[in-house]
């Protein structure tokens, strides 16, 4: 039996509302955390795991919907962090009853929460969350034009973040001419490459699909790499766009680049690698502040908006990255410290009481 605290536990971190909901017809069990709504509503997707235990989902609900505030925050968006949780396998066990279930939680929260797909999700499941509650996003709301995909936005914030690192780092912002290793060529990967090859990058790519990279390769002119072979190579740009975790200690020793500016979510093993490759000067581009470009999409749903528009706000990411870089200069800090001191003073955090 694992037991949860809440309000000692580590992760809690002053999260405003906490809801656990259980379906007896379909046997869901979800938790949704809110964070912090000082901004707007909560907005985060609806992760679906099969959590090995309660204490395992209960606290990547609170890191996840804490992850979000600081996301928005950053991107100077009017919304909260938030994050649901679903433990279930969501190969085996996804039915229309757990979504009913999900979207009647989420309007017991009458608006302070909104979900959207994640792991374990996808645009399909919130088309049927979408028939049960009004507090979702990421929907084809325009299918002549928009297919609910956030990534071209993603990967277009990546592209625009790696130029601002590149410009902090080597004090130009082309990419004409550098060489940039691109790890995972999925949705966010794959799009990232096509505008630094556009743009006159040169690529060395990897990943585990090998159709991904034979189509990098033939259209792009990218060289290939094996996926282990990825952290050697010499490039002026490590651009990591498919795991988390990826920066740790086998890896790091292995990295011969001046930048790390990729879309995959944490990609840190730990804050102590931030500070290491501080030590073999190299730049990060802290991954939430660079890969908010389908987070930014999502905000003009329901709204009348071309693709142009989107694109427009999402290369902001472009001076941002530069404002967390000249306050990590300024106050002597890290990047990644420097992204969350920014927003914490975005989203009004409250040290508490001081006693
Ligand atoms: P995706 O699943 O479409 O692509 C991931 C790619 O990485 C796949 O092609 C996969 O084969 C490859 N891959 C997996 N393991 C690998 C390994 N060990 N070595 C090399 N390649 C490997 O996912 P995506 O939507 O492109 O997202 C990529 C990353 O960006 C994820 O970390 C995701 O959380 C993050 N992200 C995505 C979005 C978005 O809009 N899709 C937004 C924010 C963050």
């Amino acid at each position: 039996m694992t037991n949860i605290s809440i309000f000692s536990h580590p992760d809690f971190n002053q999260h405003e509302r906490i809801l656990g909901f259980y379906d007896a017809t379909s046997g869901t069990k979800g938790i949704i955390a809110i964070h912090n709504t000082f901004r707007g509503p909560a907005l985060g997707g609806c992760r679906i795991w099969p959590y090995v235990n309660e204490a395992e989902a209960f606290k990547d609900a609170l890191r996840l919907s804490r992850g979000m505030t600081y996301k928005a925050a950053l991107a100077n968006l009017n919304l909260g962090g938030g994050k649901a949780v679903i433990i279930a396998n969501p190969k085996t066990d996804k039915n229309p009853q757990l979504f009913k279930a999900l979207a009647e939680a989420v309007n017991d929260l009458r608006g302070k929460y909104i979900t959207a797909e994640d792991v374990g999700t996808s645009v399909a499941d919130m088309t049927i969350v979408k028939q049960h509650t009004d507090f979702v996003v990421g929907l084809p709301v325009k299918p002549d034009q928009d297919d609910g995909d956030p990534s071209p936005y993603t990967a277009y914030g990546v592209y625009q973040g790696l130029k601002a690192s590149v410009k902090h780092r080597f004090h130009h912002d082309s990419v004409n001419n550098l060489t940039v290793a691109v790890q995972g060529l999925g949705s966010v990967g794959f799009k990232l490459c096509k505008l630094l090859h556009e743009n006159g990058a040169k690529l060395i790519v990897t990943d585990i699909d090998e159709n991904n990279v034979k189509r990098a390769v033939d259209e792009l002119q990218a060289k290939a790499a094996q996926p282990d072979e990825i952290y050697s190579v010499k490039a002026d740009v490590f651009a990591p766009c498919a795991l988390g975790g990826i920066i740790n200690d086998d890896t790091l020793p292995q990295l011969k680049v001046g930048v790390i500016a990729g879309g995959a979510n944490n990609q840190l093993f730990s804050p102590l690698h931030a500070e290491r490759l501080k030590e073999k000067n190299i730049l990060y581009a802290p991954d939430y502040a660079i890969n908010a470009g389908g987070l930014i999409k999502v905000t003009y749903e329901g709204q009348d908006f071309t693709k142009k528009d989107v694109l427009r706000h999402v290369k902001q990411i472009y001076t941002t990255m530069l404002e967390v870089f000249e306050e990590a200069d300024k106050a002597k800090i890290l990047p990644n410290q420097a992204a969350d001191r920014i927003a914490e003073k975005r989203f009004g955090y409250n040290k508490g009481p001081q006693h």
